[in-house]
């Protein structure tokens, strides 16, 4: 399967954050033929184990398989659905959205009702309608259709988007963000030769709501290393000032050097640095990010554990649609595999 394949498979299927099940399946199915060994561990993160030799540093990398989404909360007598936000999601984008409500009985499609421009009074036409009171519409009328329908609260509730691509080399789809990284991880350990270290590919659960399956794979598994692959904001459209965003789509992955969650180990950032530099891979370098990766909990394992992130530039993250660049995929593969050959020189 090509790359742009599994990153449609990977973005077109549903993973809200502690619902990973379809995206867990994926990575199983993807990963296996490339790795000695696979487990999926009690919180549900898949780990891929490529053995290497017993003197080399062992590398986890950490590619989140959640996505941000709604969980409906209650069900109205009049059949409709309400819900909070899982993750970061902005009030601004729900109104109008296609959604899939995932039930017992199968997935519902459903839309995020909006009142129409005519009968918006003039201080609703400017205003965001904020999330606690948008209700999903699934084309019941009443409580008990809803039901036997097959919602029960809990629901997790994703974007309905296909994956498309668009211009020359660029894609537009959901769940980017880390739906991604899962994709570069995946091809990364397809692509890998047989090496000295030995290599974690860990497709890890609930990241979106506090890095939470990265912090007990990383304990369980204690790698000398950690590194999360994942997605960056693309600042590169109008609206935003280079310093707000800097990263730019195209011009290769992004090295955080510190973020909310991490300073960058200086001897994992030597290693991407050179690693990068040595394979003719473009690069960028990242340093005021308010968010966080998986990378900030394990680098806080055990008694710590250098840790750093190579991130791919995208464009909208958190809405329901984003963008990338595939040729930043393409270099974000090439520098985890010269990262993973890199690293006996460091560690
Ligand atoms: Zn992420």
């Amino acid at each position: 399967m090509e790359l742009v394949d599994i990153l449609e498979k990977l973005s077109n299927a549903s993973g809200v954050t502690g619902s990973e099940d379809e995206v867990r399946a994926l990575m199983k199915e993807f990963l296996k033929p490339n790795v000695d060994e696979l487990q999926e561990d009690k919180l549900g993160n898949v780990i891929g184990i490529r053995q290497g030799k017993k003197s080399a540093p062992k590398i986890m990398f950490a590619a989140h398989m959640d996505e941000v989404g709604l969980m409906v909360i209650n069900i109205t007598k009049d059949g409709f659905l309400q819900f909070t936000k899982l993750g970061g999601v902005s009030d601004r984008i729900l109104a109008s959205q296609k959604v899939v409500v995932h039930t017992r009985a199968g997935s519902l499609p459903g839309v995020i009702g909006s009142k129409p421009p005519h009968i918006l009074k003039e201080e609703e036409r400017k205003k965001v309608i904020e999330a606690e009171d948008l209700y999903i519409d699934i084309g019941a009328s009443k409580k008990e259709e809803v039901e036997q329908m097959g919602v029960r609260i809990g629901d997790p509730v994703s974007f309905d988007v296909k994956f498309t691509r668009m211009g020359k080399e660029m894609v537009m789809g959901k769940a980017f963000d880390d739906r991604v990284g899962c994709a570069v991880l995946v091809e990364a350990m397809r692509r890998l030769p047989k090496v000295d270290a030995t290599v974690y590919a860990v497709g890890t659960v609930q990241e979106e709501v506090g890095l939470r399956g990265a912090t007990t794979a990383a304990f369980q598994l204690a790698p000398d290393l950690g590194i999360a692959i994942d997605v960056t904001i693309a600042g590169d459209v109008p609206g935003i000032k280079e310093v707000e965003a800097p990263i730019k789509t195209g011009n290769g992955p992004s090295l955080t050097v510190a973020d909310a969650s991490l300073i960058t180990h200086p001897q994992v950032l030597k290693l991407l640095r050179s690693a990068a530099e040595e394979s003719k891979i473009p690069f960028q370098l990242e340093g005021g990010l308010r968010g966080g990766t998986d990378a900030g909990k394990i680098a806080l394992t055990k008694g710590g554990i250098p840790s750093g992130v190579i991130s791919i530039p995208t464009r909208y993250i958190h809405t329901p649609f984003s963008v990338v660049n595939l040729m930043d995929v393409e270099n974000t593969i090439k520098l985890a595999i010269a990262s993973i050959k890199g690293a006996p020189k460091f560690f």
